[in-house]
């Protein structure tokens, strides 16, 4: 049936692109638009791909102050014709947010909390602010928006409202569409109105108001009644329908509720300014039960009957999902703690009470005792553990994207949806088509509360014969799903890698309906083109494709777990977004202070993948010698907290160490890599004049000019050099004591030994009355730290290659190696084996480098002197990706001190804070938990940090206290024990020691026997 009255005819197929005068567009849009414009190629390429298999490359990047200045940028993209795209967190799974378009990026400014109405329970946002975000401010009211995507901590409310996104909790409180009140949307011709449920009165009073908004709202009626039962008989009552418009929420006889209509239009249809959205209590309590069944299909066949307990979450995990995060070391404590089986739910209940949550939790449990299917049953009501167990399903993704030894998995058939009594067959079904193409390996886990199944799938998609397989395997599964009465997409959307497939789900008639719906919004196909409606195919647009044809260049880096390739390295990065987290962990200081695509791990990823010319289109033409990729990488300080954080463990920190060593080849580098660098060199010369150096490097006069010389921002003081080298002392002095336990190496690194020399006469204080020979290295050596950072792979190489032949004997007696500073430790452990990785001796110095806390708690029978009282330690960012810091933490309980651990990152780094333009982004990383936890702390507490970075950076930060190495305490407690100082003689706590004396006030360091703080003793 059509509608009575005209109604534009349905968008069908997209329209000719118009001719964009690319560069008049981005003149009228810098002129007009308060915000950043960006049409450069860095920015082109970084936002050139989401989290699917898709890319396009946009015609250039807005990020708008205010959203009347996104309005504003729409408005001169209508008057150029040019096609628009919103993006968020651009997590998508389907290709939303890549297009040949102008792409307005909501996330950077565009993120206030603009409202909050406790009583009403409802909030008003901006598009751009993320979920998690939102959440935490509304936190002192109790209340939370319910829908929880895994991405929470990157995925913004316009996203969400854009995919109309669910996630576990959904299971209690709906999807996105379920949870929105109002909209205050703009469409492409400039139409700007609030949306929401429309009663027949309010109806009427749009009608008389006339214009376009009473137009739109005619129109849409009109079209959904013509054809509603159709729509009635095609739209599944699943709970997990995500594809297609919601066009049922216009049916006739219901809220005629356009604001939940345009949730889930993937920025198609209008752009979303404001969000009024419902919110609910958060439960101040939550249990967790874990159900192990013999495998993943007998644990679908007992979704029913969980559900009916009404849990919070219902979620599925299968067995191979558990081999992949074992594989990969992923979660081992929560993958310990999981009941006996080979398919699992998790199902969480929440309640005012921690009483109340278990009790219901018991009921479940009571339930299922006795069952054909009686699982095996853990129980959990502690929230570490619970979120260590979430943790491990919400990384699903990361888990089964690149598993050694097995092939590349990719979305596709990520989030397709049924009646959850169905769910059993329909996974019974699916894994046999899987396994009828080849692609058995992949793993099926999801939201099965709810029906909702994720699996990333082996797909080829670089061959012909593979993408052929890969679009007749979509076309199968669809009609699957759909024999099922599901939905091709239960959660992500369909952008482009549904759009395609959604006549086999909804008939022409719906289709029909669909594309009128866009012609009433959009009849031009200028909001996100080629998405939902008149689609691409699932096979254009590929990210790789047939004609995907990358270099693989020779590089210095052995990159072993990416077959010694980085391409495959670059490659690692599937998009996820965790690197946009603003808070937990250490990744991504950079974007955490800069809020810029580009300046995330996945931006320079992207980059990186650009640069090595696998398209046509790409725009870093220029390889190695890019600008763009070095300027990406410019604020990148090389903390590897990717390498820990990241979901694939991407290693940028590398990855810029081999750009800037193939950039700058046979070119003159920047000056900071001649002057920091080149630092161990220059430390090692000023070693035979260090009070001259100092004067020098501070004079009124000089330093300043030293500074511009060395590319060093003016902002940075210099370090000063100590009087006398810790191991020309210690060499003087020899070992003393018993050295019953045998050898250690003693590794004196450029920092301590030339800035810190008292940690080292620390350690050997530490270390003799542990029982150990100390052993320094008989001449100057270095780990190559400083040209690894700047990217002089040769000299590293070189330099490293001298330290293990003078280390060899040793390392071949299996003396272990105790490193104070840890970003020296690091390269013994990591990236030295990266420079050389079929050496042995390298893998030697790897496995016997100790941190000073790894040796003395490995040591039989030592025990810590008590230094007691509280401590805020800030763990080296080398700490956090590398080498590990529970060790430390332990140590430290064990001396009775109540330590706060600060998460983060210094801003340091090593060069980059130094280095002349980073000091803006270098101080916002410190501002992020370090520096405030510092200012917190009160005059008694020790403020502990082992490297020289952090400590350099508390001690130009104009904090007034002074950092201590681990080695300074416990050689200071330590002295405390051998005099008899007995623990709690000077406060009841016991927190009197010398140790604590020494962090209470370092200036007076030297004055009570504590070592002093800046010069060597
Ligand atoms: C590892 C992983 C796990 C995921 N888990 C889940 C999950 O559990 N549940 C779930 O639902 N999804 C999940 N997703 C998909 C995705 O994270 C969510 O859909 C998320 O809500 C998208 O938010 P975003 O800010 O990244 O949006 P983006 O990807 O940036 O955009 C999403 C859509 O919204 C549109 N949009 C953005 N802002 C606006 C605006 N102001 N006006 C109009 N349109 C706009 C965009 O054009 C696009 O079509 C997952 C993705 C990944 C990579
Ligand atoms: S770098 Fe890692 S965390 Fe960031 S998007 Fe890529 S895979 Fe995800
Ligand atoms: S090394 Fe650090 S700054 Fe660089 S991309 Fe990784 S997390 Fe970000």
């Amino acid at each position: 049936m059509s509608p009575v009255v005209p109604v534009p005819a349905p968008v069908t197929a997209r329209p000719a692109q118009p001719y964009v005068r690319v560069r008049d567009l981005e003149r009228d849009l810098t002129a007009r638009v308060d915000g950043e414009v960006r049409f450069d190629p860095g920015s082109r390429g970084a936002y050139s791909t989401d989290g699917s298999n898709y890319r396009q490359v946009p015609l250039g990047v807005v990020v708008p102050r205010t959203v009347e200045a996104a309005a504003e940028a729409i408005a001169v993209c209508r008057e150029h014709g040019a096609p628009v795209t919103s993006r968020g967190g651009g997590t998508s799974l389907a290709g939303q947010t890549c297009n040949v378009a102008v792409v307005i990026d909501w996330s950077k400014y565009c993120d206030r909390l603009v409202s909050v109405d406790a009583g009403a329970r409802t909030c008003v946002v901006e598009p751009g602010i993320v979920l998690d975000v939102l959440n935490a401010r509304l936190a002192p009211t109790g209340l939370m928006f319910g829908p929880r995507p895994s991405t929470h901590s990157q995925c913004t409310l316009g996203g969400m409202i854009g995919n109309n996104s669910c996630g576990s909790t959904a299971q209690a409180y709906g999807k996105t569409a379920d949870n929105v009140s109002r909209l205050e949307v703009l469409t492409y011709d400039g139409t700007r109105m609030w949306v929401g449920a429309t009663d027949d009165e309010e109806y009427a009073r749009i009608l008389a108001g006339g214009g376009r908004r009473a137009e739109i709202y005619r129109e849409l009626r009109e079209i959904v009644a013509a054809d509603a039962g159709e729509i009635r008989r095609r739209f599944p009552d699943i709970p997990r329908r995500v594809s297609g418009y919601n066009i049922d929420q216009l049916l006739p006889g219901g809220d005629f509720h356009l604001a939940r209509a345009l949730v889930g239009s993937e920025g198609t249809l209008v752009a979303v300014l404001r969000a009024e959205l419902h919110l609910v209590p958060a439960p101040a309590a939550e249990s967790l039960v874990l159900l192990g069944y013999h495998d993943i299909i007998a644990a679908a066949d007992a979704v029913p009957r969980i559900a009916a307990h009404r849990p919070l979450q219902l979620e599925g995990v299968d067995d191979k999902l558990i081999d992949y995060e074992r594989r990969k070391g992923m979660h081992p404590d929560a993958v310990k703690r999981l009941p006996e089986g080979g398919g699992w739910l998790m199902v969480s209940f929440g309640a005012g009470s921690q009483r109340e949550a278990d009790e219901r939790a018991r009921a479940l449990t009571d339930d299922l005792g006795g069952t054909e299917h009686e699982p095996h049953v853990a129980f959990f009501d502690d929230e570490r553990t619970e979120k260590q167990l979430w943790e491990l399903r919400e990384s699903g993704l990361g888990a089964t994207a690149r598993v050694p030894g097995m092939h590349e998995t990719w979305e596709g058939w990520e989030d397709s949806a049924v009646p959850p009594e169905r769910l059993g067959g329909y996974l019974r079904d699916l894994r046999g088509l899987l396994e009828e193409y080849g692609y058995g390996a992949a793993s099926l886990y999801g939201h099965f509360g709810q029906g909702c199944v994720h699996t990333r799938i082996p797909f080829d998609l670089v061959t012909a014969d593979g993408i052929a397989a890969f679009t007749s395997f979509l076309g199968r599964a669809a009609d699957l799903v759909v024999s099922y009465g599901g939905s091709l997409s239960g959660e992500h959307g369909d952008g482009q890698a549904r759009g395609w497939l959604l006549p086999r789900m909804f008939g022409d008639t719906v289709m029909a309906v669909f594309g009128r719906v866009k012609a009433v919004f959009d009849p031009d196909d200028r909001m996100n083109p080629g998405k939902i409606v008149a689609p691409y195919r699932v096979d254009e647009n590929l990210r790789l494709g047939t004609g995907w044809t990358p270099a693989d260049p020779r590089v210095h880096f052995g990159y072993p777990e990416d077959d010694g390739s980085f391409q495959r390295a670059v490659m690692r990065c599937v998009g996820v977004g965790q690197c946009r987290r603003h808070d937990g962990g250490v990744m991504c200081p950079s974007y955490r202070a800069t809020r810029e695509e580009e300046h995330s791990t996945r931006g320079r990823a992207r980059l990186l993948f650009e640069m090595l010319g696998g398209h046509a289109d790409s725009p870093v033409g220029d390889g190695w010698r890019s600008e763009a990729v070095r300027d990406a990488l410019d604020l990148c300080l090389a903390c590897k907290g990717c390498k820990h954080d990241c979901p694939m463990n991407v290693d940028m920190a590398t990855y810029k160490a081999e750009f800037l060593s193939h950039h700058y080849a046979r070119r003159l580098r920047p000056a900071a890599h001649y002057s920091m660098g080149w630092l161990p060199l220059w430390a090692r010369l000023a070693a035979f004049a260090p009070r001259t150096v100092n004067a020098l490097t501070h004079g009124p006069g000089t330093a300043a000019l030293l500074k511009r010389l060395g590319g060093v921002d003016p902002a940075r003081s210099l370090p000063v050099f100590a009087g006398a080298r810790f191991s020309d002392r210690y060499r003087r002095r020899g070992p003393r004591g018993s050295g019953e336990r045998g050898p250690v190496l003693l590794w004196p690194d450029t920092f301590t030994d030339n800035f810190a020399p008292r940690i080292g006469h620390a350690a050997v204080d530490v270390l003799e009355e542990a029982g150990y020979r100390v052993l320094v290295p008989p001449r100057t050596l270095c780990c190559g730290l400083t040209w690894i950072s700047t990217g002089q792979l040769g000299v590293a190489r070189r330099v490293l290659r001298r330290t293990v032949r003078a280390l060899t004997p040793l390392l071949r007696r299996g003396v272990p190696i105790v490193a104070l500073e840890p970003s020296c430790a690091s390269v013994f452990r990591d990236d030295a084996a990266g420079l050389f990785p079929h050496d042995r001796d390298v893998s030697r110095l790897a496995e016997q480098t100790r941190t000073l806390a790894e040796l003395l708690t490995g040591t039989e029978g030592w025990e810590p002197p008590r230094i007691g009282g509280t401590a805020v330690s800030q763990p080296h960012c080398h700490h956090h990706s590398v080498l590990g810091y529970d060790t430390d933490r332990r140590l430290l309980e064990r001396a009775g001190v109540r330590l706060d651990v600060v998460g983060g990152c210094c801003g340091l780094a090593g060069d980059f804070g130094f280095t002349a333009g980073h000091h803006e982004v270098s101080m916002a990383c410190a501002e992020q938990e370090l520096l405030p936890a510092v200012r917190a702390a009160g005059p008694d507490t020790l403020v502990l940090a082992d490297g020289f970075s952090c400590r350099t950076q508390l001690e130009q930060a104009g904090t007034g206290r002074r950092a201590l190495h681990l080695a300074e305490v416990l050689a200071a407690a330590g002295r405390d024990r051998a005099e008899g100082t007995r623990a709690g003689a000077t406060r009841a706590d016991g927190s009197g020691t010398r140790a604590d004396q020494a962090g209470a006030d370092a200036t007076r360091a030297g004055t009570d026997g504590t070592p002093p703080v800046r010069d060597g003793r």
